[in-house]
């Protein structure tokens, strides 16, 4: 199933071009979370049939019509990969990867959805800032100590990614958590496709286009730490929540995004979206 947030952050299902309005289907009884989507992966395994069965039944809306939203509105945590593809370690001249260097946490505030807009900030203005194509997992049941092979029953779904990074410098060497969270850092989406709905999630095209340009292409099947095994890494340290959003890594490809590029991810199986970069207009927000 592909379950996204439209509008006013309502819980949509999208078959082909039109989105079904699932709200009054799983409103019943007071709600785990204050994210809708996560409320739902609560509720999901008890729910499914219902949509199933009645979805055809909800009030729809022409794809085109509506404002998807980032397919997870608050989550408690984005946990994000460092270097995971072998072209890109190259790339960055680093030694390590997730089994040694473990992980970082981008600001859940960073999240944006589709078609909204990366504010580069004026803070920071002549310095490099980059797209990061990336796979995004989004986790489906309390996961801790999970070993690799059972994994996969703590996953809910996947969506796509992009970790916008103000690199560091010969001059700045920042936290890379502060590089990487700015407000609008994490544009997400454009919806989950659910678990069951992927063959095989590690093998899955990924592209990021700027304006017209190819800048990142990739199959998943090259990740050095595979999603089981981020999982893995990641729940021995920390406990992953329903909700929760692993970003698995950028390829090689990173490049600068300036004021007027428009990003564009697409995810074989999953779906594209696009969020066009403007400039922070100096103590007024974009
Ligand atoms: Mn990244």
């Amino acid at each position: 199933m592909k379950i996204a947030l439209f509008n006013d952050f309502q819980l949509g299902v999208v078959v082909e071009d039109r989105l079904y309005d699932i709200g009054p289907l799983v409103a019943e009884g007071r709600p785990f979370h204050s994210c809708p989507m996560v409320d739902l992966i609560h509720r999901y395994e008890q729910v499914r049939e219902l949509l199933e069965n009645h979805l055809r039944e909800m009030p729809s809306y022409s794809l085109a019509e509506v404002r998807l939203r980032q397919p997870v509105s608050r989550p408690g945590k984005i946990v994000a990969a460092p270097v995971n593809y072998l072209a890109h370690k190259k790339e960055m001249k680093v030694e390590n990867t997730a089994r040694g260097l473990g992980f970082f946490l981008k600001a859940n505030t960073s999240l944006i959805g589709p078609g909204d807009s990366i504010v580069l900030p004026a803070s920071k203005q002549g310095r490099r800032f980059d797209h990061e194509l990336e796979l995004a997992v989004i986790i489906g049941k309390t996961a801790k100590n999970v070993k690799a092979k059972d994994a996969f029953d703590y996953i809910f779904g996947y969506t796509g990614l992009n970790d916008v990074t103000l690199r560091p410098d010969e001059h700045h060497e920042e936290e890379r958590c502060l590089r990487k969270s700015f407000d609008t850092f994490t544009p997400m989406g454009p919806w989950i496709v659910t678990q069951e709905d992927i063959a095989d999630p590690q093998q899955l095209d990924m592209r990021l286009t700027v304006n017209t340009e190819t800048r990142q292409q990739v199959n998943g099947k090259d990740m050095i730490c595979g999603i089981a095994e981020l999982v893995e890494i990641f729940s021995h340290v920390m406990t992953l929540e329903p909700g929760d959003i692993i970003a698995t890594g950028t390829p090689e490809g990173v490049s600068p995004i300036k004021n007027g590029d428009i990003v564009k991810i697409s995810i074989d199986q999953i779906g594209s979206f696009e969020n066009p970069v403007v400039l922070e207009r100096e103590g007024r927000g974009a």
